[in-house]
């Protein structure tokens, strides 16, 4: 994966953690996995994947985790399938109750609770529910933190794949 895309995804990530609130670092979750399920229904860039792949490598684990992951992640986006909602995502390990990427995980991920359209989109006993702060399209970028850069850097990934394509399109061709 590009370096510099590495740079700004990890930058953002430590941007992002230190302008959480500080109930973040504390486990008020207890038991609850609901978030780690496909019933969160929470997105992922390009660019993000693309970093949990590297890290993924980088730690010489599977690389079918990283397509159990993609299932999971399409199958999360899938509203009318609610059979899949108790699916869980294969970084969640139910041993040890945590998130095996934790360090690489999405920036979805890192605000679940903390922001929310409605306290209803989070899950019923969500310990969150009495801490969210309450967003709308004209005010998301003002209450969720780094929101107008994550959006900018994913976007600048997906041009710049989109370049990729097309150079090695061309190469091809000739
Ligand atoms: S990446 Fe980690 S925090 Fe995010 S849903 Fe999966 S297990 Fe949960
Ligand atoms: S954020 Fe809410 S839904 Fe997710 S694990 Fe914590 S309590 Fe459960």
């Amino acid at each position: 994966m590009n370096r510099f895309f590495i740079y700004l995804i990890k930058r953002l990530y430590i941007k992002l953690d230190s302008a959480l609130p500080s109930h973040e670092s504390k486990n008020i979750c207890g038991n609850c996995y609901k978030c780690c399920t496909a019933a969160a229904r929470q997105k992922v860039s390009s660019l993000e994947e693309d970093y949990i792949n590297h890290f993924l490598k980088e730690k010489g684990f599977p690389s079918s985790l990283m397509e159990e992951y993609e299932k999971f992640l399409s199958l999360r986006l899938n509203l009318y399938n609610s059979s899949a909602r108790d699916i869980l995502c294969p970084f969640y390990t139910k041993e040890k109750k945590n998130c095996f990427i934790y360090p690489v995980r999405p920036y979805s991920c890192r605000i679940y609770g903390n922001y929310a359209i409605a306290v209803e989109d989070l899950p019923e006993k969500c310990a969150y529910r009495k801490l969210v702060s309450l967003y709308n399209e004209k005010n998301l970028i003002k209450v969720i933190p780094c929101s107008e850069d994550y959006a900018s850097i994913a976007a600048l990934y997906k041009v710049y794949i989109k370049y990729l394509t097309f150079i090695g399109r061309l190469f091809y061709k000739s």
